[in-house]
């Protein structure tokens, strides 16, 4: 391909609405163009990359022995209403109506559609496991599309979903896409973890594991030992227990004292003169038309999804407006706390409160906590549970080493789903006996555009990208440093021509430029190589060679130039394979 022929309309300027290094870059490098918010076009340069990461999903896909289908985007809204989440999915769910007003979506996952039809399929544990999986655009009306091609509303998603007889065969199922998934990252040259996750709105209960690209843009944080192989997403991470010792500044003090005008535990722990562990953090949450009492120690945060999966995950729970807290308990949400509620209200205790050996709390009375409160006595949990956040430093619940934390981007996640959507949508097949049984399920998806947008996050300086090879849109840009020189321009179309005929993905700069103009593109859309042609390494009968990651040169002698590049091509497309 030649340069002058070529869409990639690069920008010097770094454009406005791009927050992040892989937005900005994909932009200025032309590899996309924003459309509306959170859908983009991609341009040929950011089409090849897309097709790499598809072709080596693929190839991983199909050697676990998946097979690849192609299902509707558009979704009848019947079979959502069959299992439960068309009115779960909320506003994320693209929804319109067809000319006879009947209701339909945009896939934002496909579990109906697949369960669906594999229940119309298969019939006889012999047609069991099966792996059908699909690579396609996703559609979800995200609150906040933003970061470029990371969270978009039209996204470019492979999904895979696994069919088996029962939940050893599911498990095996399991850790071939783990395995699967393992090698699809490390084939794109990224650095990666996988960790334990939440399953959130998919569910199911058989566990579920994130692949977390580790770079600073990441939206997630996930918690790791520093000793074992223990990783999770921060939502999901728990740690051992860590005692502390009570406060000697309250001892012998009971009932109520005058704190005007603390409401924060920072206002309350200094106007006390005693530690933050010594204080009770007592939030309202709101869930359905309930509400609720979450307490944690008072160093804490509250990790609202446990919170959730502890009170039921449709509860639609959100923290309580302070008018609602004002209403119900009759005080400002600074000084609520566990005794002597004035209403009935369901009171959900972290481990550590019950483990408090007196603790502040608030006293459900404007300017007044409570002194030396303690659990069990004094009020009692209807639950008590692992709600709270675990922070760095803390220790692995797996091997008491020290935790550590790190900023990543999902990529990738897979669940086992148990029977969760076969029980709903009544997806069974007949086992020896002729006995009818639940299919029991996986899914397992990864957002390969994200993955793109990822690889640039972890791969970048600056000035631009810095492709792994296999996914560069191109291994190798031949350039010319003048198209003056006759014997310049013909050494150039030579060598473009043979690198051509090694198999290698080459484009030719035959832009009448400066040479600088031509490199800062070059590094900007990030080719791995180039191939400069100068007058004088000419002369000396060789050409340069430029490693974009290392940014180092090496003169070669033109006979030799093709095959070195062809060989590191070859030597860097094979690693993880
Ligand atoms: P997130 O928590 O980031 O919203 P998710 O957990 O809802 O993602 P999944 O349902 O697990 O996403 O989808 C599988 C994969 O699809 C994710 O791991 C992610 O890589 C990708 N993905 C999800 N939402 C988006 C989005 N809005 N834009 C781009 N990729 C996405
Ligand atoms: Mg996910």
């Amino acid at each position: 391909m030649k340069v002058s022929q070529m869409l990639n309309p690069t920008l010097r300027e770094v454009p406005a609405e791009a927050e992040v290094i892989s937005h900005q870059l994909m932009l200025r490098a032309g590899l996309i163009r924003k459309a509306a918010a959170g859908i983009y076009t991609y341009l040929p340069l950011g089409w090849r990359v897309i097709r790499k990461i598809e072709q080596i999903v693929r190839e991983e896909m199909d050697a676990k022995g998946g097979q690849e289908v192609m299902l509707p985007i558009m979704q009848p809204a019947e079979l959502w209403k069959e299992s439960g989440r068309w009115d779960v999915y909320g506003p994320e769910m693209l929804r319109l109506k067809d000319r006879h007003d009947r209701e339909f979506c945009l896939g934002p996952t496909h579990e109906e559609i697949i369960t669906a039809l594999v229940k119309g399929e298969v019939r006889s544990y012999k047609q069991l496991p099966l792996l059908l999986y699909q690579i396609q655009n996703k559609y979800r009306d995200e609150r906040r599309p933003r970061f470029g091609l990371m969270r978009g509303r039209e996204f470019i998603m492979k999904d895979l979903y696994s069919f088996d007889r029962d939940p050893e065969s599911c498990q095996v199922s399991y850790q071939k896409m783990y395995d699967a998934y393992e090698r699809v990252y490390t084939r794109c040259g990224l650095t990666f973890r996988a960790v334990e996750a939440d399953p959130g709105a998919i569910g199911g209960t058989g566990g579920s594991h994130e692949f977390m690209v580790l770079a600073e843009a990441g939206e997630a944080a996930v918690v790791f030992c520093s000793d074992c192989s223990y990783a999770a997403n921060v939502e999901k991470a728990e740690c051992l227990p860590r005692p502390v010792a009570g406060d000697d500044s309250l001892k012998g003090k009971q009932g109520e004292v005058y704190t005007p005008g603390t409401k924060t535990i920072e206002e309350v722990a200094n106007f006390l003169g005693v530690k933050k562990t010594s204080l009770l953090k007592t939030l309202v949450y709101k869930g359905d038309d309930r509400f609720f009492l979450i307490l944690v120690r008072g160093d804490r945060e509250i990790n609202e999804v446990k919170v959730n999966n502890v009170l039921g995950p449709f509860l639609n729970l959100r923290m309580a407006e302070p008018a609602e807290v004002q209403a119900i308990l009759g005080c400002e949400p600074g000084f609520v706390g566990p005794v002597g509620l004035k209403a009935d209200i369901f009171i959900a205790a972290d481990l550590e409160v019950a483990e408090m050996k007196g603790a502040v709390c608030g006293a459900n009375k404007k300017d007044y906590h409570l002194l030396n409160v303690v659990c069990g006595q004094d009020f009692v949990p209807n639950i008590i549970a692992d709600l709270r956040m675990v922070t760095a430093g803390e220790s692995c619940p797996k091997c008491g080493g020290k935790l550590k934390e790190a900023r990543g981007i999902e990529v990738g996640q897979i669940f086992n789903l148990g029977t969760k959507y076969s029980e709903v949508l009544k997806a069974t097949y007949l086992d020896e006996k002729g006995q009818e049984k639940l299919i029991y399920m996986g899914c397992y998806g990864i957002g390969v555009s994200r993955t793109m947008a990822a690889a640039i996050e972890q791969n970048n300086d600056e000035d631009g990208i810095i492709w792994p090879m296999p996914i560069a849109p191109y291994h190798c840009i031949v350039v010319p440093v003048t198209l003056k020189d006759p014997q310049v321009v013909a050494t150039a179309e030579k060598l473009y021509t043979e690198l051509q005929a090694l198999g290698v993905e080459v484009v030719y700069d035959d832009r009448d430029e400066r040479p600088g103009v031509k490199f800062k593109d070059a590094d900007l859309v990030g080719y791995p190589l180039r191939l400069t042609i100068g007058q004088k390494a000419l002369q000396e009968g060789k050409v340069e060679l430029y490693y974009r990651r290392t940014r180092k040169t090496e003169l070669l002698p033109i006979v030799q130039a093709c095959q070195l590049v062809k060989n590191t091509v070859d030597s860097e497309l094979s690693l993880g394979k």
